[in-house]
């Protein structure tokens, strides 16, 4: 499959613009990814002719609406290489996934004195749910530690690991560092005391092959709108054994099997989480997005992230005072950054006007900015359209910005 990145860019029509009368560059990947043509097309196309409620009627538009919900969940079980399409939830994104687990398993599992791991480099949406759950039921958090440079240290993470503990929640891919952990290894030292694992796959899908059944995750979580999908679609991946002993989370509709007043019957899976009408144009929208990434080349893809990332590392190193935040070997491409006595804050302002987005601030991950002690980052994050030459526009721009902030 030949990887042609104009050929890329031109699926996209929001790259296609001016703001401030400059090209966009856009360099905010990791918060969200833009929308390829196919995708825009398949959510104007339901809106235009097919929209129904699905699974409740029998009428043509609502068989079509579902069939393609239907057919989209076998695509996401595809592309993750789950066993079954009924491991495969439909959410509203990577944090209501991840809620979703923390409050269903707490209410099963979990007791006071128990412990719930989760590493120093967890996004807030990998530790806040935690926090709270630990905190209703009177368990304890706890923390692994990571090295300078960004990666798990495997000894406190081994170290965490006791009777006590009843989940270990660790992110593949670091949204602030990086930083791709080995999530196959991580998630055997769990197994081999008997501790399941979540593992928050928000920045990994669309940079890597996630096989879920390889790594042998017992849940995997992520959104669609970091894959090329709308918002407000996410996924949440279990195994059956565990989706089969946790409790509904929300009641409602489709969740139900029978319902009287004296006492109500839980669907099947995946339905008996899927509480509501879902957001099923954008699960479609998913398993289109899903089929561009696939159709584009996953291998491809991450062969010319990665070729960014290197390109503009070695580019930004030679400034002075500079330091990157996450230098991890095996890294994805995001490339976060600190500059001696100048806030990250004025470095996003000023390139927002040269028509560069990037992203400043502790990207939702305050407990790793405070262990680097750092205010904010200034983060770069790299996706299939962006192309060499915007890099070095990026580069020449920072280099009159820190002039201009010196
Ligand atoms: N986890 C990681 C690693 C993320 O990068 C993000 C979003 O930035 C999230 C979780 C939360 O994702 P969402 O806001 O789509 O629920």
């Amino acid at each position: 499959m030949s990887f042609n990145v104009a050929d890329i860019r031109n699926q996209f029509p929001i790259l296609h613009q001016q703001v401030y009368k400059k090209d966009l560059v856009y360099l905010d990947n990791a918060a969200t990814t833009q929308k390829p043509q196919r995708v825009i097309d398949v959510l104007d196309k339901y809106y235009q002719k097919y929209n129904a409620n699905i699974h409740r009627g029998v009428h043509f538009l609502s068989s079509h609406c579902t069939d393609a919900t239907e057919s989209a969940r076998k695509t996401v079980q595809e592309f993750i290489n789950a066993a079954h399409s009924h491991e495969i939830v439909f959410t509203r994104g990577t944090t209501e996934s991840v809620n979703l687990v923390a409050q269903t398993f707490a209410e099963k599992f979990i007791k006071k004195g128990d412990e719930i791991v989760v590493t120093r480099m967890e996004h807030h949406s990998n530790i806040v749910p935690w926090q709270m759950v630990c905190e209703k039921y009177g368990a304890e958090l706890k923390v692994v530690d990571i090295h300078p440079d960004g990666q798990i240290n495997m000894d406190s993470f081994k170290a965490a690991l006791n009777e006590k503990v009843r989940l270990v929640a660790f992110t593949h891919v670091s949204n602030t560092l990086g930083t791709i952990n080995n999530v196959k290894e991580l998630t055997s030292s769990a197994h081999q005391q008997q501790i399941p694992v979540l593992i928050d796959g928000a920045q990994a899908v669309q940079h890597t092959h996630v096989d879920v059944q390889a790594i042998d995750a017992d849940f995997y979580v992520f959104s669609g709108h970091k894959i090329y999908a709308p918002t407000g679609i996410g996924v949440l991946y279990g195994k059956e054994k565990w989706l089969e002993q946790l409790p509904p989370w929300q009641g409602g509709g489709e969740m139900i099997d029978q319902v009287t007043f004296e006492k109500t019957t839980f669907n099947e899976l995946p339905f008996k989480f899927e509480a509501g009408t879902p957001n099923y144009i954008g699960a479609i929208a998913l398993g289109e997005a899903l089929d561009f990434v696939r159709s584009t080349g996953i291998d491809q893809i991450k062969a010319h992230e990665d070729a960014l990332l290197t390109y503009a590392a070695e580019k930004i190193r030679q400034f002075d005072g500079i330091k990157i935040i996450g230098e991890a070997p095996e890294k994805s491409s995001v490339l976060s950054f600190v500059i001696d006595n100048i806030h990250p804050y004025d470095i996003g302002v000023l390139l927002d006007k040269t028509g560069i987005a990037v992203r400043t601030g502790n990207h939702c991950t305050q407990p790793l900015h405070d262990w680097y002690k750092v205010p904010g980052t200034v983060r770069a994050s790299f996706a299939l359209y962006n192309t060499k030459k915007e890099i070095d526009y990026f580069i020449e721009k920072l280099e009159q910005v820190l002039e201009m902030l010196k």
